[in-house]
């Protein structure tokens, strides 16, 4: 059974009537993953425990999860599962309890067949550093299939599972989607509890999931969005989501960033055109909307800033002394220093050197305060852009998925060359006002015949509203981009 031929709920149809069992499904999904998992997907694959829990499944047709397998990304905490994040540092640590998300697909009785790969700690956007290995793009193995949710967007494009779990606090959903042509959802901040998992930088982290159909987005979070008191900045955003398949879409209001347009090459250009003449013809609206330059091209800066110097911080606890990996030392301050030295990637090192460097105190105010300050400029900017519309539309990226050879050993702080720039990092204005946004598949690069997607935003808490705007441009694209 290859998962990106049918929804979740095809399953679960077929579940109900008893043309499938989800035995077989367990079984057979092992014997596909077995062959694959020298691609590094996943760090640990939780077979022998899928089987046993497989073996003497009681299937619950009232619960639309119900053994359904999914993959969950190491850096959300398992009970008695190897929870890693992708870093040498935590090779060997056992949560002694569920993340609040683990919890609840627990209870709705989806099957956990693995822990998936990703940049260390979340910190990365390539699948080039997750210390079991490199996690390469499906279709071609030249290139990055993209991160920090690298081996969760593989198995979901894989087929192997329906869904998958992941995390995002940039990009690290959204942009692996467009690179290998599937969903990713990163909802409104705090819908989905973030307990229990690992966090790069927590005014920024998300907890979201990857799909092949776009209405498996809708049951997801319709079971996953819970308040969760465990969490202090978890938010009630629980509604019927179901109720999405019944709205009507009334004229949507689209708008594209002149910014975005001025740099868009031909290909996506004549895309993007085709696109907004369908969005017309079903008589909704498509403006360009300028968002300013300069704040576009402070975002790179200013995530960095934020997010290294909350990451240095909340990873404190990452030294060797309570859990994980510890380096032999003579004394206790050297054993911190070397258990970390010995243990972080390049890139983590460099991150939480940036961070503190910020966070002392006479850089605090010059460097952190003012970073947060143009992160309220930038939400500002959002904000006034939804007074005029009801969804945003970005391109995840200006191309298909670069080449390993093009990227390995650079970072995020590498990209202030050309005025181009920001592009990269676009998705992250999502981050910082918190609002829902949804990768959907879209074009196939004439080249490459590679996929690029889609990135659509909507006002925090309207949840709801994006979803069903996926629905309806799923369609519409699948029409019009045949
Ligand atoms: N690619 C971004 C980074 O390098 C985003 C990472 C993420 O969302 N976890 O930080």
């Amino acid at each position: 059974m290859n998962f990106k031929n049918y929804s979740i709920r095809e399953i679960h149809n077929l579940l109900v009537e008893n043309k499938i069992s989800v035995k077989n499904i367990i079984e057979e999904v092992i014997q596909q993953v077995e062959k694959d998992l020298k691609e590094n997907f996943l760090i640990t694959f939780t077979s022998e425990q899928a089987k046993k829990v497989a073996n003497n499944f009681k299937f619950n047709k009232d619960k639309i999860l119900s053994g359904i397998p999914y993959v969950n990304k190491d850096n959300v905490s398992t009970k008695d599962i190897l929870t890693t994040a992708g870093s040498k540092i935590l090779s060997n640590y056992i949560p002694p309890y569920d993340a609040t998300v683990s919890k609840i697909l627990n209870d709705n009785e989806a099957i956990l067949l693995g822990k998936s790969a990703l940049d260390e700690l979340g910190m990365g956007g390539t699948g080039l550093f997750s210390f079991n290995g490199i996690v390469k793009n499906p279709f071609d193995n030249n290139r990055i299939i993209g991160g920090s949710s690298s081996g969760s967007a593989f198995a979901v494009c894989k087929g192997y599972v329906p869904f998958s779990i992941g995390t995002d606090t940039g990009d690290s959903i959204r942009k692996p989607a467009s690179y290998v042509g599937i969903y990713g959802y990163k909802p409104t901040y705090g819908s989905i509890s973030r307990y229990g998992v690992i966090p790069y930088a927590p005014s920024l982290d998300h907890v979201g999931f990857f799909t092949n159909h776009a209405e498996d987005l809708i049951y997801l979070a319709n079971e996953l969005f819970k308040y969760d008191p465990k969490d202090s900045t978890s938010i009630d955003n629980s509604k019927n989501y179901l109720d999405v398949f019944n709205t009507k879409n009334k004229k949507i209001r689209f708008g594209f960033l002149q910014e975005v347009w001025d740099i868009l090459d031909d290909q996506l250009k004549n895309a993007y055109s085709k696109l907004f003449e369908n969005l017309k013809k079903d008589n909704h609206e498509v403006e360009i909307f300028s968002f300013k330059k300069e704040l576009l091209d402070a975002i790179p800066a200013m995530y960095m800033m934020i997010s290294f110097a909350e990451g240095v911080s909340t990873s404190s606890n990452l030294d060797g002394i309570n859990f994980g990996v510890r380096s032999e030392a003579e004394n206790y301050q050297q054993l911190i220093k070397k258990t970390r030295t010995d243990s972080f990637n390049e890139t983590v090192k460099r991150r939480f050197l940036l961070g503190s460097y910020q966070l002392k105190k006479e850089n605090q105010e010059l460097l952190l305060a003012k970073s947060k300050k143009v992160r309220r400029l930038v939400v500002d900017r959002i904000n006034y852009f939804f007074k005029q519309f009801d969804i945003m539309i970005l391109p995840p990226s200006l191309d298909v998925a670069p080449l390993i050879s093009k990227v390995y050993g650079t970072d995020i702080e590498e990209r202030y060359d050309d005025s181009k720039a920001f592009i990269h990092d676009l998705l992250i204005l999502a981050n910082l006002n918190g609002m829902p946004s949804i990768t959907l598949p879209f074009i196939k690069d004439e080249t490459t015949k590679l996929p690029i997607g889609i990135n659509i935003c909507s006002k925090p808490f309207t949840d709801d509203y994006l979803l069903s705007t996926t629905l309806y441009l799923e369609k519409l694209i699948k029409k019009a981009f045949k």
